[in-house]
């Protein structure tokens, strides 16, 4: 397992399927998915360069993040979020990629630390409307966009989701591709939302032809999860 030539052939590939798209060079950014990844392994991703990175489960994101607090990294949290687990991740992290309700929004904005910057969220939508996914379904999207608007220390960023698993770009693009019209959509109307997050290591191609802005990839750097 050779994490800096793994990262190195997804940035490449990031770069190749913005061109091919039309999209503006640099303009998808690569979060580091590294839950039930070994220390070891985030080491040889910080050392090739990567500083972003994405964790699932709180208790084993704090460890990881006391261990590497050194390196100036940036956490993203994009897993379920328990009520109660709100106040350490408004603590410790710089985003929420999967709040998916007001209740959640405003304890995240209450417990976010004043002595840092607003907490960068992103809205979970399911757009497969799978039982067992979490996310708000899309015609949930403007209230819950207008409701977060009120809330002093979180910043909407964007939209985030989990598809259900297709084999072929096609039916991937098919997909996803209803979320980036609302997507489009919620930027008209309000300017600082930058954030489309969708993409995982089985439909980056997908993600990035649908107007992705941030692709969450685990296993295409890390290697199978251990457990
Ligand atoms: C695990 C996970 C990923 C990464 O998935 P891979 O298939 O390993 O690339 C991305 N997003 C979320 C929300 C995840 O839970």
């Amino acid at each position: 397992m050779n994490i800096q030539n793994n990262l190195h052939e997804i940035l490449t590939k990031i770069r190749h399927y913005e061109l091919k798209y039309g999209k503006p060079n640099h303009s998808v950014t690569l979060l580091a998915v590294t839950k039930k990844q070994s220390l070891e392994k985030i080491q040889a991703a910080i050392d090739a360069g990567q500083k972003t990175f994405g964790e699932n489960y709180l208790q084993e994101a704090l460890e990881k993040i006391l261990f590497f607090a050194h390196e100036n990294l940036e956490w993203h949290f994009i897993g379920p979020i328990q009520s109660n687990k709100t106040r350490k991740i408004a603590e410790h992290f710089s985003w929420v990629h999967s709040v998916d309700s007001y209740k959640i929004a405003q304890r995240l904005s209450e417990q976010r630390p004043s002595h840092l910057p607003p907490l960068n969220i992103c809205l979970q939508v399911n757009i497969s409307a799978e039982e067992t996914k979490s996310g708000i379904n899309p015609d949930e999207i403007i209230s819950l966009v207008s409701q977060c608007g009120d809330l002093p220390n979180i910043k909407l960023r964007g939209l985030m989701t989990i598809p259900a698993i297709k084999k072929t770009l096609e039916e991937q693009r098919a997909q996803l591709h209803p979320l980036k019209l609302i997507y489009d959509d919620l930027r008209k109307k309000i300017n600082y939302i930058d954030t489309l997050s969708m993409g995982m290591s089985d439909d980056l191609e997908a993600a990035i032809a649908e107007g992705s802005t941030m692709v969450r990839i685990g296993t295409a750097i890390f290697g199978e999860r251990i457990k």
